[in-house]
């Protein structure tokens, strides 16, 4: 075979895969896993749903390693054929020759992987004796981190930021010293890798115990591959149990069986740092680091060796990639071997082969930069994918209040009076912007709100006009207000129109000017509370001080990222201005509670494609997984909107439970015969809570175990709620208590866990089981998991629309509307897609991701069964059911003529289940 065949051999997709770590995959993770197989050997972008409880995880994991593997084998074959092609002696021998240090170098890659495994079950072992390593700060560096001139910008002239990261010039020096494409480093392979994205790190602590699981076959001698094995068709799989991680401290010779994947996972300093007396120390741990890698050598942050001794990182970075460790295991390595291991989990990034990350770090283009993450040609996978959109609107998305804004007004004021005879005149220039830009968008924010909350107030300090009441306010003035960067800087007046923002932003970053005045007040308030320490003598006043600023951003960082935002603001972005009270955002005087007391102040943007466009377009192929991806073809819509249609595919997997253990039933009409039509404005129709309370009354009676009602909104469950406790509206709480202790999911996030705890404990206790009243989108219907007895229904009242009063949600529809109608002028879209506009296909979507993913909260396993049922005469119309997930919607969904037809089809199903259960 050619060199050009094998670089150019297209991998097959495998019938089966052996590598699958259970007993025998089920038909459809299989048929997930071809499609995952295909995708990325052909370089797509694909959305895969697959429900709760169908094996996701591991399906994701085995599909693409094995991809990875087969592709590591056709590699290693394509640089054979690169050095000589022919069957004539010399190219024979070349390939020999280099086949034969191929294996070399691999087997001893493994065998250094081998070594570290064995160090560290030994340095485990003796953890017990070993004492934590004890930082050599001492009070003399504190004090030196405070000496007033370590408060004055930098110079120009000392940095070239070019990444926008803000590093001094001395941790330049070192980063580029720990760069793993430094001259110095030590070779290494590098590899095709798999980044594996999640939201939080507790939903990335659930992928490595899975890919402990795997079979990946274990070394293949390139001698003995052939096409076929490339393809992925003939490579011999043993089957047989796999050691526990713990256990593999036998080197590669011994344990050639399965590979052991080389995974790394990546983290903040938050999660990661392990020097204490700087965590104890400080609020801010990037800046900490940052602070303690400029200092001299013997100040420097003790974990991390010094300069010119990289063996002893690039030893523990061994151990990270011979064992795979989730971000907990990974931090509890570094104290065990006494490294840093942030920084020792980044230098082994360019030979892993599975990179677990959160969401934030693989999604900004500044984090990945920093990390060294080059995404070109590599496979990316992104799990939970339902978050994905919110995700990327709101790592761009900066929030600033009035309270913010004055702080930082005062500590710019207060800097300046105390430093104004050491600052050079470009500094001051810059500072005096800073202040005038501070000055005019707090008087801005401040006369917004009057507006709104009160009555102005003339020179004289008499009432300008009479005091109106907030009704009168919000007829005059809506609560809420989205605005463009420009006519924000517009209104803002002369003063800010005539500044260069983008001058005052790179001042900003290169000075760090922003991180010297935060520093600076907080010294001030540091010495403040000591004073005060002294005078209260209180340990306790102390810790509580000092612990509420504990983990608070700074105002004028905040400032800076917001000023950064508009001065590269592009033309999705949007400031919108937002009344605030204690409870939260007013969108109108009706939504008040209490007076408004504050605005909120929020840079946002409308599109999250662009900033997902540069993983899109670098990466090999991007996965988007997710237990209810439904309606697939809002993430399309999004993200995808770009694409060739031969790049985008998607796959909504089955579930693997039978048939016979889900029933899913629309249900039109009430028992009184009505059709059931749950839109705002019929909430409150007492005909309407009649048919809910006698349905849920009703369903009640059939529903073993736990039952959960999701409401549209906290409103109409409180609506809901006073008119069933009434006798006169058919006091239905009372007749629900009567059949099963009823709950409703509290407003306030603390109180969750105790309504959770009690709902659980009543339905495992009691015969009857419980009844749990609850708000779609709100606390309990993502994230949580109500297997078996706890749900055996879940109840959907009415279609969840967002509330159109909000002005951001009207900016958002008004922009894809805009988008679209750009698109049908230009040609690039032919008709408006299904017969509505894009602003109406995005609200019905954002409704129907809210409802399956409520949904989705029952039927967790394999042997799980409950009924899903959606109240509603509007669940029966084609545009909605195709919204449901596959193995709900379509001809899946039973939709009843009468309520009789509903009654009737859920005694069937539960009297099944009796009879086997
Ligand atoms: S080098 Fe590592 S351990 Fe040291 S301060 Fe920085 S993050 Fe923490």
């Amino acid at each position: 075979m050619s060199s050009e065949s094998f670089h150019n051999l297209v991998l097959s997709t495998p019938e089966t895969f052996p590598a699958f770590p259970y007993a025998r995959p089920y038909n459809i993770q299989t048929e997930l896993m071809r499609h995952l197989y295909e995708a990325i050997e052909s370089r797509k972008v694909t959305v895969v749903e697959s429900p709760t409880g169908t094996g996701k995880t591991s399906s994701l994991l085995c599909a693409s390693l094995t991809w990875l593997h087969d592709e590591k084998n056709r590699a290693s074959k394509g640089k054979l054929d690169d050095v000589a092609t022919g069957d004539d002696w010399v190219s024979v021998q070349t390939r020999d020759r280099l086949r034969r240090e191929l294996e070399a170098q691999e087997l001893e890659y493994e065998q250094k992987l081998a070594k570290a495994r064995r160090k560290e079950a030994d340095m485990k072992s003796k953890a017990r004796v070993r004492k934590k390593p004890k930082p050599n700060g001492d009070e003399s560096r504190r004090q030196s981190i405070h000496e007033d001139a370590s408060f004055l910008p930098e110079d120009d002239d000392d940095l070239e930021d070019c990444d926008g990261m803000n590093l001094s010039l001395a941790v330049r020096v070192l980063m580029a010293r720990m760069d793993p494409h430094a001259h110095n480093e030590e070779l290494e392979p590098t590899c095709t890798k798999i980044y594996y994205a999640s939201r939080t790190h507790s939903q990335l602590t659930q992928v490595v115990p899975e890919l402990g699981k795997l079979k990946i076959p274990g070394y293949t001698p390139i001698s003995s591959l052939s096409s076929d094995s490339v393809s992925g068709q003939g490579v011999s799989y043993s089957l047989g149990k796999r050691k526990a991680q713990d256990d593999l401290t036998s080197s590669c010779c011994d344990d050639q069986k399965y590979h052991q994947s080389r995974a790394v996972s990546l983290g903040s300093r938050k999660h990661l740092c392990i020097n204490d007396e700087l965590r104890d120390r400080v609020k801010d741990i990037d800046e900490g680091c940052r602070e303690l890698l400029a200092e001299k050598k013997e100040n420097r942050c003790p974990h991390l060796p010094p300069v010119g001794e990289e063996v002893i990182i690039n030893g523990f970075r061994d151990q990270i990639l011979a064992t795979p460790k989730d971000i907990e295991d990974l931090a509890i390595a570094g104290r065990l071997s006494g490294i840093c291991p942030y920084f020792a989990s980044r230098k082994a990034i360019p030979q892993a082969e599975l990179i677990t990350l959160p969401y934030n770090l693989l999604l900004q283009k500044s984090a990945r930069e920093a990390l060294g993450i080059d995404l070109n040609n590599q496979i990316v996978i992104i799990d939970e994918g339902h978050n994905l959109i919110p995700t990327l609107l709101s790592l761009s998305t900066v929030h600033i209040s009035l309270q913010l804004l004055q702080t930082a007004l005062n500590q710019v004021t207060t800097y300046m009076t105390k430093f104004r005879n050491r600052l050079n005149p470009a500094n001051l220039v810059q500072l005096k912007r800073l202040l005038a830009f501070l000055d005019v968008l707090a008087k801005y924010v401040g006369e917004w709100r009057d507006q709104r909350v009160e009555p102005r107030v003339a020179q004289s300090g008499q009432l300008a006009s009479p005091p109106v009441n907030i009704d009168q306010k919000a007829q005059q003035f809506e609560f809420q207000e989205v605005l463009t960067p420009t006519e924000l800087i517009e209104r803002m007046g002369r003063k800010v129109v005539g500044l260069n923002m983008l001058e005052i932003v790179k001042y900003l970053k290169k000075s760090k000017i922003a991180r010297k005045i935060s520093g600076y007040a907080e010294k001030l308030t540091q010495e403040a509370e000591k004073e005060l320490e002294l005078e209260v003598a209180s340990a306790n006043l102390k810790r509580r001080v000092s612990g509420s600023r504990k983990g608070i951003v700074p105002p004028l960082h905040v400032i800076e990222d917001f000023m950064v935002a508009l001065a590269g603001a592009t033309d999705d972005g949007r400031i919108s201005f937002t009344l605030t009270n204690s409870s939260g955002p007013l969108l109108n005087a009706k939504s008040k509670s209490s007076s408004p007391s504050s605005v909120e102040v929020k840079y946002h943007l409308l599109n999250p494609a662009p900033h997902f466009r540069d993983v899109v377009d670098e990466a090999r192929s991007v996965i988007i997984a997710g237990g209810t991806m439904s309606p697939i073809s809002d993430v399309q819509n999004q993200l995808f909107s770009h694409l060739p249609p031969e790049r985008m595919t998607s796959f909504s997997c089955g579930h693997i439970i039978p048939p016979e253990n889900v029933l899913t039933v629309a249900v039109t009409k009430g028992p009184s015969g009505r059709e059931l039509d749950f839109r705002a404005g019929k909430q409150g129709d007492p005909r309407v809570l009649a048919d809910l309370g006698q349905i849920i009354l009703n369903f009640t009676r059939t529903v073993p175990g736990g039952m959960i009602v999701f409401f549209p909104s906290y409103k109409f469950l409180n609506t809901a709620k006073s008119a069933w406790t009434s006798a006169a509206n058919g006091g239905y709480l009372d007749k629900f208590a009567a059949k099963k202790k009823v709950f409703f999911e509290p407003e306030d996030q603390a109180g969750v866990e105790s309504v959770l705890h009690e709902y659980a404990a009543v339905v495992s206790d009691s015969s009857t089981g419980a009844l749990l009243l609850a708000v779609v989108g709100a606390k309990l219907s993502e994230g949580l998991n109500f297997a078996d007895e706890l749900a055996r229904a879940v109840i959907i009242v009415g279609l969840p629309f967002a509330n159109l009063a909000s002005a951001e949600l009207r900016e958002r529809m008004r922009y894809v509307k805009r988008e679209e109608e750009k698109c049908l002028r230009d040609g690039k879209q032919q008709t408006i897609r299904k017969g509505k506009d894009a602003a109406a296909e995005l609200y019905e979507n954002m409704c129907m991701n809210a409802v399956n993913q409520s949904i989705g909260r029952a039927i967790r396993h394999r042997n799980d069964w409950a009924a899903l049922i959606l109240l509603d005469q509007r669940y029966s119309n084609p545009s909605i059911r195709t919204k449901l997930p596959k193995w709900i919607g379509g001809n899946n969904l039973a939709v009843p003529e009468h309520f009789g037809g509903v009654v009737k089809a859920m005694g069937i199903f539960y009297r099944g289940k009796r009879r086997k259960g």
